[in-house]
């Protein structure tokens, strides 16, 4: 049996922010766009309506999974179309939900695996050290497993992030920065590790993702096609692996670009499996492609 999962980060992936979406100059040429989710009674992030469209495209073509370094519950606010995703890996990998529960074995298991890094609370009490400074918006704990700050961006010390990644490298931690946020992420809680676990449970045998941050980078290795934006936090550094197609537009222009570009590789996918699957090599049908 042939089936596809296909991991997709969210933030500044497949939804952006209204300072992420890049519109350019020309108002009449903006994409439509639709509203993916509302904060505190404002809509806070969007995708082009095409975009939105393909998503539901791609739940019925694949096992669509959205991968993402966002505690259950901001995870919970994106409104995906219906019928949504089956799985979800949130928390960088720290859940891995069916139908919106999370599984408890894997929690476990992730729990388990922190122990060859440093504790959580040696890397709070670094951080804490600085969150009274004026560039220090909030101070956060993510579901007790890993720890951010929320920052004035144009305040931060130039040196800042360089400084703690090195602080956190000798301790077995990564540090990510993405838009307003500082990032202290255990180095076992990966997505890559969530994704895997998913692939297996629904018999996935190929995997395709897409990402922006240094956070999605193992998960983009690991995958056999890999897409990013072209912009953000892998962007800006130049990153490149084999088997990475980066889109020719950014913002949630680029946005809709991954999404039509998953849907398309799914597709190929698909029509790969049944030319072989008509040629005789078994197990490898269009239909099986249909995941959902
Ligand atoms: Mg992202």
């Amino acid at each position: 049996m042939s089936a596809v999962v296909v991991a997709c980060d969210l933030d500044r992936t497949l939804i952006y922010s209204a300072a992420a979406l890049r519109l350019g100059g020309d108002d009449e040429q903006a994409p439509a766009m639709t509203v993916a989710e509302v904060f505190e009674g404002e809509p806070v992030s969007f995708w082009t309506r095409d975009a939105e469209e393909m998503i539901g495209d791609l739940v019925e073509a694949a096992w669509f999974v959205p991968t993402t370094t966002r505690t259950r519950k901001q995870y919970a606010r994106v409104r995906f179309p219906e019928p949504g995703p089956r799985y979800a890996v949130t928390s960088n990998g720290g859940h891995i939900l069916v139908d919106g529960e999370p599984c408890a074995d894997w929690t476990a298991t992730v729990h388990a695996r922190l122990g060859e890094c440093a504790p959580l609370a040696e890397v709070v009490e670094h951080l804490r050290v600085v969150a009274e400074q004026p560039w220090v918006r909030k101070h956060r704990v993510a579901e007790d497993l890993f720890t951010y700050l929320v920052v004035h961006r144009d305040l931060l010390p130039p040196t800042f992030v360089d400084d703690l990644t090195a602080w956190c490298a000798a301790r077995g931690w990564t540090v990510s920065l993405q838009g307003r946020k500082v990032y202290c992420v255990p180095a076992p809680l990966t997505k890559s590790a969530a994704v895997a676990e998913v692939a297996q449970r629904v018999g996935a045998d190929l995997t395709f993702a897409a990402g922006d941050s240094l956070l999605d980078a193992d998960l983009l290795v690991a995958a056999d096609r890999a897409f990013r934006p072209a912009h953000g936090e892998l962007h800006e550094a130049g990153w490149q692996t084999p088997h990475l197609t980066v889109t020719r537009r950014a913002g949630v222009a680029g946005g809709e670009e991954i999404v039509a570009r998953l849907l398309a590789a799914v597709r190929a996918q698909a029509a790969a499996s049944g030319a072989r699957g008509a040629a005789g090599v078994p197990g490898a049908t269009v239909d099986a492609v249909a995941g959902s």
